[in-house]
């Protein structure tokens, strides 16, 4: 386990074995959710900086970063102590920054049209690790004037599954939530998930209750299967049945992620099939002109058609949006600096 990974709880019992007092676990712990190295602890005597500095830290560090002249959306390649890489982007909007962050290495999957997934997982990452992605970008954003956060929301919408790390992914909800830590909003967070129908059930009872996206990209089984794998364990009508169940349980709307695929899913009859099946649920669609994908012989619509396939949804009374673009000059589909740079760095 890395140092980061702790709660204060498991830093109170850290401190007991060690005879130290309990009230350093909340100092020690609001440290390690702004990524402060035990030698920067300013307020803890330096033998227990010593102590804690032989602990493992899981530090994640910027390696590599793009800033889009276009909005300020800022691409981030973070690196892990082990030399792997996940990438990580922050977005501007009016009413704060959204980090979109990666909850494992690559991604085990297998969608058709992802870039995430083209070589596999290779690794989770640890709750305290995504704890770094988010200090590593508030690290790297100017000081606020009214001395707030520079990140505010979070989408775990990067490379991985985030339902397939579960138990990391909830220890990371609860760390990030902490009003002793970052003190992030469960209601500014969303969680997006490919359709592990069982872990649905499990995160509706054991997570804080975020938002929850589900990547839905089809109406009927068949072209679900045949572009999500993971429609030929969990059928799509499952999927919806625990998406209402999370919704009824919590309170909020689900939000169904939907890329437009050009022959695939974008046509009138898709909209009007789409509406049917989520017809009576409280939920939100959200339409995203496929990003191609050089690897993968899929084209995406245009944003005008986008918009188009809204109108049909919005005719049935379903409510849709279509995903503003952003950072289109510093990056590709999701996955995709981290391909390039690790193949330059083989050359
Ligand atoms: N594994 C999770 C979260 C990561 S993917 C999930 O499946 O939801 C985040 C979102 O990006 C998902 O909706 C995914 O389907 C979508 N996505 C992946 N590749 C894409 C591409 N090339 N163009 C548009 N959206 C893509």
């Amino acid at each position: 386990m890395y140092l980061t990974d702790y709660s204060i709880d498991d830093l109170k019992q850290l401190l007991a074995s060690w005879n130290e007092p309990a009230f350093r676990a909340g100092q020690i712990f609001a440290w390690l959710s702004k990524g402060v190295l035990p030698e920067n602890m300013s307020n803890i005597p330096k033998t227990l900086r010593a102590k804690l500095s032989e602990i493992p830290y899981g530090s994640v560090q910027i390696f590599d970063k793009r800033l889009s002249a276009r909005d300020g959306t800022v691409k981030y390649l973070f690196s892990m102590e082990d030399g792997n890489m996940v990438e990580g982007v922050l977005m501007r909007y009016r009413y704060g920054n959204t980090l979109c962050l990666s909850t494992q290495v690559g991604c085990r999957m297998g969608c058709a049209f992802c870039a995430s997934t083209l070589e596999g997982r290779v690794r989770n990452l640890s709750a305290g690790e995504m704890l770094g992605e988010v200090s590593a970008a508030e690290k790297d954003e100017p000081p606020r004037e009214d001395g707030g956060r520079a990140v505010t929301n979070l989408v775990l919408m990067g490379s991985g599954e985030p339902l397939d790390n579960f138990d990391e992914v909830v220890r990371f909800l609860r760390l990030v939530t902490s009003p002793d830590g970052a003190g992030i909003s469960p209601r500014n967070i969303s969680v997006s998930t490919c359709g592990i129908v069982p872990r649905i059930y499990d995160f509706m009872e054991q997570a804080p209750h975020v938002t929850l996206s589900v990547s839905l990209h089809a109406h009927d089984n068949e072209t679900r299967s045949r572009i999500m794998p993971i429609n030929n364990r969990y059928p799509i009508d499952d999927v919806l049945k625990a998406a209402a169940a999370y919704s009824e349980k919590t309170g909020r709307r689900v939000v169904f992620e939907y890329a437009l695929i050009r022959g695939v899913n974008a046509s009138q009859a898709d909209a009007a099939a789409l509406a049917s099946k989520l017809k009576g649920m409280l939920c939100h669609v959200n339409l995203i002109p496929l990003n191609p994908v050089p690897e993968r012989n899929l084209s995406g619509c245009t944003r005008k058609e986008a918009y188009q396939f809204q109108n049909w949804l919005e005719q049935k009374h379903i409510s849709a949006t279509v995903r503003r673009e952003m950072g289109t000059d510093i990056e590709g589909a999701c996955g995709q600096l981290r391909r390039k740079t690790i193949h330059d760095l083989r050359k």
